[in-house]
């Protein structure tokens, strides 16, 4: 994954210049992060192969998958809220799914939304 073509912007870096469509997302973990109760240091956008997103739970960054930019803004806000909630519970375990459940009711439908997209080789079974 990291021999990808990285492309990175600091969440609060206030001279960063991500391109268009790339904007809403600090916009989104802003949002979200009084109601997880989680800070997110920095976020990473990079073509990934296999994921829409991953997080690094020590370093409270996310990773997020350049193609979710296209997709319809509910379904890259579903990955940001699944990623930051990795902040909190690193694997899928009972306590991620019921926060994830509470925060975010429509998981479900949104990751399998996100699956049917064309998307190239993309299928997201976290
Ligand atoms: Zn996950």
């Amino acid at each position: 994954m990291y021999s990808d073509k990285q492309t990175k912007w600091r969440l609060r870096n206030p001279t960063s210049n991500p391109p268009f469509g790339h904007d809403a997302i600090p916009a989104i973990i802003q949002k979200w992060e009084p109601t997880l109760g989680v800070k997110v240091a920095g976020y990473f956008l990079q073509r990934m192969k296999t994921k829409w997103g991953s997080c690094n739970h020590r370093a409270g960054n996310i990773r997020l998958n350049t193609e979710l930019v296209k997709k319809p803004k509910d379904l890259l806000e579903y990955v940001v809220v699944h990623e930051m909630l990795h902040l909190i519970a690193p694997t899928h375990s009972e306590q991620f799914l019921a926060l994830m459940s509470k925060h975010y009711p429509t998981w479900r439908e949104a990751r399998a939304e996100l699956n049917e997209l064309p998307s190239g080789a993309v299928v997201w079974n976290e």
